[in-house]
């Protein structure tokens, strides 16, 4: 019998429930866990604030056919006396969201290791939009010899571009009409790449312009190795475009795999 698994800080939305649906359909037993991890917050993040809607997430997931929903205590996955880590590293664990949010990936580690650990599944099931979360979890599932099968699902959006997200609750809606930026940069990027160009200065530039277009405040815009996390050299199939920023006090992050995804939204021309 084959059990998956998909770890989410809950605040469910079609994200998580396309990556639920995915391990219903492939795994006899689904298990969900829902835990608004501390280790993976910093200290001037939101934790405190992020959405914690507990019921509403266990009745879809019951609705949906889950079998078995995770919900611990903060006590419960670290009690006082623990004292190990899980360090992922390499460009993977140390660069772009690692910078942007010191000891972030420290926490995921620590968790998504904790998660496998207890409910010891045969497959684990993660969503693209968090590119580098993803492949921090592959490697660390490899390295620890978990035995575990890891899925990345794709991102899902709403139909505007915007990739889901449960910060997006967080936006007004001129924020959110701000946040396009986001999707249409990525779009505009994955056009040029389209026409021939493979220089990642000007495919980084392509998204970075239509943010500064919002005042939007940037983390980084990389173009990446999806496997290393090193800067590509050249632009080619695979790829990664990874977007943080800011919009107003929310920050988003996206994810393009040039080549691989499809653009987020509709650029140029088309309007009415
Ligand atoms: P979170 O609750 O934010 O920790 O997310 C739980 C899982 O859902 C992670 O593997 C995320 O990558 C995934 N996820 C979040 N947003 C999306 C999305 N828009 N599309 C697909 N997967 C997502």
């Amino acid at each position: 019998m084959s059990v998956g698994m998909v770890p989410t800080m809950g605040a469910l939305h079609r994200g998580h429930m396309s990556l639920v649906e995915r391990a219903l359909a492939e795994c006899d037993r689904v298990v969900v866990s829902i835990f608004v991890n501390p280790r993976q917050f910093g200290p001037q993040e939101d934790y405190a604030r992020y959405p914690r809607p507990v019921d509403d997430d266990v009745a879809t997931l019951a609705t949906a056919g889950v079998h078995a929903v995770f919900c611990p205590s903060v006590d419960a996955m670290y009690p006082a006396e623990g004292a190990t880590s899980v360090h992922v590293g390499g460009p993977l664990g140390e660069r772009l969201e690692a910078v942007s949010r010191p000891g972030h990936f420290d926490g995921v580690a620590l968790v998504v290791t904790k998660l496998l650990t207890a409910a010891r599944p045969d497959r684990a099931y993660f969503g693209q939009k968090d590119a580098q979360q993803c492949a921090v979890v592959q490697r660390l599932a490899r390295d620890l010899d978990t035995g575990v099968q890891i899925i990345i699902g794709p991102t899902v959006r709403d139909p505007d571009g915007l990739a889901l997200s449960s910060r997006n609750a967080y936006l007004s809606p001129a924020e959110r009409r701000r946040a396009l930026a986001i999707p249409r940069g990525l779009s505009i990027a994955a056009q040029r790449f389209y026409e021939g160009e493979k220089r990642p200065a000007a495919l980084v530039e392509a998204v970075e312009s239509e943010l500064r277009a919002v005042d939007a405040s940037v983390d980084y815009v990389a173009l990446v190795d999806p496997t290393t996390f090193a800067d590509a050299l050249e632009a080619g199939r695979g790829c990664e475009i990874l977007v943080a920023a800011r919009i107003g006090s929310t920050r988003l992050i996206d994810v393009l795999r040039l080549g691989m995804d499809e653009a987020p939204c509709v650029i140029g021309g088309g309007a009415t």
